[in-house]
């Protein structure tokens, strides 16, 4: 008998039940617990999201077609302090379709590795982007359970920001080579990413209009932030208290400015 745990997605999980506080007020959530690493819910997820991916890279590559324009983002795009969701909301899109074809690629070949299936990293290389991340992600979709058994592995890191180590977590990045860094991530981690780069591609091509923060709210101090990405405001749905992006992370900046002269 396996002792029931809670969902390796945690706060995200697809299950997660609501937690309350004193007075009814909403606190947080707790993941559902499962015999496996992904509960049912954050697995039907996981397919729904390897079917859709080779969808959602083109539409995020049609994104980039009538401007061109791409902005580049000067800060470490996990906060430095990681107060923000690890995966960044408007980073470019360039990069969310690089890092996707990354992970996709480097898990297809991981589990075609573990099943000896024929899988050739090399011509796989050779070809377009769209058609690697097709083939990357109908191979995990029909192997998912194998996906989600794989054990640590360590690759290549790459991100969203300038620096390869930059929003991958904590204790992933296990050692620098040179100037490459590298990562070990398990099956569940991994799928967890996918699953966080699928969000990033709705949220960039406008499909997701709002994406719950996980800080708290300044002002009444829940966790109810709600960040819109089309009017570029942030809300906090208990107490109603707005702010622009900007100066939302002005304010984070202050704050955690200020906690290190406490502490100092
Ligand atoms: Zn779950
Ligand atoms: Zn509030």
């Amino acid at each position: 008998v396996s002792a029931a745990q809670e969902c390796r997605r945690g706060q995200d999980c697809t299950e997660r039940i609501p937690v309350y506080g004193p007075g009814g007020v909403r606190t947080g959530w707790t993941p559902a617990h499962t015999d496996d690493a992904l509960c049912g819910g954050c697995r039907r997820t996981l397919a729904y999201a390897l079917d859709e991916l080779p969808r959602q890279v083109l539409a995020v590559e049609a994104e980039q077609l009538p401007k061109l324009a791409i902005i580049y983002r000067q800060d470490d795009c996990s906060g430095g302090g990681e107060i923000h969701a690890p995966i960044p909301l408007d980073t470019h899109l360039d990069a969310i379709v690089r890092l996707i074809d990354h992970e996709v690629c480097t898990w297809a070949d991981f589990v075609a590795d573990a099943m000896s299936l024929p899988w050739s990293a090399m011509a796989t290389r050779m070809s377009r982007t769209i058609d690697r991340v097709t083939r990357g992600s109908i191979l995990l979709r029909r192997n998912t359970s194998w996906l989600l058994a794989l054990g640590p592995h360590e690759y290549r890191a790459r991100s969203l920001g300038e620096n390869p180590w930059s929003g991958q977590g904590r204790g992933v990045v296990v050692r620098r080579d040179g100037t490459d860094f590298w990562v070990e991530r398990d099956g569940p981690a991994a799928a967890i990413r996918i699953l966080e780069l699928f969000r990033a591609t709705q949220e960039a091509t406008g499909q997701i209009a709002t994406t719950r923060l996980r800080t708290p709210c300044r002002h009444c101090h829940c966790r109810t932030l709600n960040r819109d990405h089309t009017r570029n405001l942030i809300t906090c749905s208990t107490c109603g208290n707005q702010a622009s992006v900007e100066r939302h992370e002005q304010d984070e900046r202050n704050l955690i400015a200020t906690a290190g002269r406490v502490a100092s």
